[in-house]
């Protein structure tokens, strides 16, 4: 089975009315089109959401929310739920971001609620997971990875709506990128954890990295073998700075066709 590529850009708590035009300026540098042989994917803040919907498709680039509620409705203010998320166009949801985990702390049992209720909602679910600095330190990083994945994987996962994106702490928005060797290291245990618990069709969903990923060092990190693509922060809201990370990978896929 070959892995499709995802591409996605995590805009967190940025981006008003006038960012839209991010999304025109994108849809041009790929040409009119996102690439037909990956997945090119905005997370936009809750706000813009049906906004950024309208605007992506015509470039069949997908929208997707950056948390939800693990309830479908009721009463929980300022909350947002997965079928909202989904009512308003998205196709995916990123659960367990380290900055949900770190200012919210949500722990690995509410981050499975939430996946669930993303599939539910009938979205695909992004579960982030990563160690921090201390833990990757003390030698405790494949661990702490482990017990983050079994702890948050909805019951339900598959490849086909289960994507992991592994963000090591410290390297979010840190401009610090692991090395590609403890990339490279991570992605297969996280793909052999998948396997043992999930079995080989589990083993197949698509392993993301996050964590300082730029135009200069996408294409190093896209190349390695378990990762099927990328989460991006920072350089997911310049047009150019995303355009020039897809074609990255789209470098990658056409070697690998
Ligand atoms: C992220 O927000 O998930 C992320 C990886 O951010 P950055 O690319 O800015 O490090």
């Amino acid at each position: 089975m070959t892995r499709r590529m995802l591409i996605a850009g995590n805009w967190k708590m940025n981006g008003l009315q006038g960012n839209r035009q991010e999304i025109d300026a994108l849809t041009s540098l790929l040409g009119g089109h996102a690439p037909d042989s990956l997945d090119v994917l905005i997370c936009p803040p809750a706000t813009l959401l049906a906004d950024l919907g309208r605007d992506c498709a015509p470039g069949g680039i997908k929208t997707g929310g950056q948390d939800c509620h693990f309830a479908d409705c009721g009463a929980h203010t300022g909350d947002v739920s997965a079928l909202m998320l989904k009512d308003a166009g998205a196709d995916y949801v990123i659960v367990g971001h380290s900055e949900r985990r770190a200012d919210h702390h949500e722990d690995n049992a509410l981050v499975k609620l939430k996946a669930e209720a993303g599939l539910r909602a009938g979205l695909d679910v992004i579960v982030c997971v990563g160690e921090t600095l201390i833990e990757r330190e003390d030698g405790r990083a494949a661990d702490v990875v482990k017990s983050q994945l079994l702890g948050s994987l909805p019951d339900g996962a598959s490849a086909q709506n289960c994507i992991i994106a592994y963000e090591p702490v410290w390297a979010i928005g840190t401009g610090k990128v692991a090395g590609l060797h403890d990339i490279a290291q991570m992605h297969a245990h996280i793909r052999a954890v998948l396997g043992e618990n999930g079995g080989a069709e589990l083993a197949q969903a698509r392993v993301l990295y996050g964590g300082s990923v730029k135009p200069g060092n996408a294409k190093d990190i896209f190349v390695l073998d378990d990762v099927d693509g990328g989460l991006i922060g920072g350089a997911s809201l310049k047009a150019a700075d995303f355009a020039a990370i897809v074609d990255a990978a789209l470098t990658v896929v056409n070697h690998n066709p």
